[in-house]
């Protein structure tokens, strides 16, 4: 959803009646997800006389009664170290993503330990360790190739070993085929089994805001693959499309936990359901 949104339903329907294909298509568009749509255009139609601003009243009600508004970032998990895996397709910002959260949780004086878990891509591995240099945190890789799983096994004993509060697994997005991808990330997600039962605490997708049903598509096939409790959502700063935020909680139940606004290292934010709602206004 474009923000600043509702300001532009409330320019088209000022004045004369609102034209339903045109609201339906405008809703659509702005990645709410078909069921949200709907959702919207039933409870406007139940009223009579429909302006400009029951279009706006409506959809805000509809919104808020999906979107959490106090809901935290992060789960207070008491163990340690809380793992937190990061999955997604490649290019949506998932490595950058890795990278801003380790960032964030050292800024809030936790420490961390980043995983170099996508082996596949020599270039992921080198570029999550520039990151990790220039945060100043440790970060455990394997050789190219190396078995995922295995790697994430080794860098769980050295964070509890060194009493890191974090440990952040950067994850494969692409292999030969989507079943191998989603075979590889179900190892890796089991493999924490037998250091912890309840590892990984947090396995959130990074889907790209920018593009729309993509991201919901990504996110239903991530979430049925191997189970999801949260998403990163980046590229909010670009198009500002943040409507794929609602239609996944909508139609998956999983909260965005942070957005990414931008390329820098601190253009991460905790998500904040009061403020995006008031920035769609
Ligand atoms: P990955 O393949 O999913 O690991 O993606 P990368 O982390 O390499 O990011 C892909 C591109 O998106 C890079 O150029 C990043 O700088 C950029 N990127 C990541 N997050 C954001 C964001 O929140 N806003 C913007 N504008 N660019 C981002």
């Amino acid at each position: 959803m474009a923000f600043g949104f509702f300001k532009n339903i409330i320019q088209k329907f000022t004045g004369k009646p609102v034209d339903w294909d045109e609201l339906e298509e405008m809703l659509i568009r702005a990645d709410l997800g078909v069921p949200m749509t709907m959702k919207i255009l039933k409870a406007l139609q139940e009223r009579q006389n429909v302006t400009a601003n029951d279009v706006v009243e409506v959809a805000r009600e509809e919104i808020q009664k999906v979107l959490p508004l106090d809901n935290p970032p992060l789960r207070p998990f008491p163990a340690k170290p809380k793992v937190i895996l990061m999955v997604g397709v490649n290019g949506t910002g998932k490595t950058t993503s890795t990278a801003k959260l380790a960032w964030y949780l050292k800024s809030k004086r936790h420490t961390v330990m980043l995983a170099a878990a996508d082996t596949f891509r020599a270039a992921a591995i080198e570029q999550l360790g520039v990151w990790a240099e220039r945060i100043g945190v440790e970060m455990i890789k394997g050789q190219y190739n190396a078995d995922p799983a295995a790697l994430c096994y080794d860098a769980y004993a050295s964070a509890d070993r060194k009493n890191v509060e974090f440990l952040i697994c950067d994850t494969a997005g692409r292999l030969h085929t989507k079943h191998n991808l989603m075979a590889e990330l179900n190892k890796v997600k089991r493999i924490f089994a037998k250091h912890d039962e309840q590892a990984p605490h947090e396995v959130w997708i990074v889907v790209d805001a920018t593009t729309g049903s993509n991201a919901l598509q990504q996110a239903r096939e991530f979430h049925q693959a191997i189970g999801l409790t949260g998403v990163i959502v980046t590229k909010l700063d670009g198009s500002g499309k943040g409507g794929t935020v609602i239609a996944i909680q909508n139609e998956l139940g999983l909260p965005t936990r942070f957005i990414g606004t931008g390329e820098k290292l601190e253009q991460l934010e905790p998500f904040d359901g009061r403020k995006f709602l008031e920035q769609l206004l």
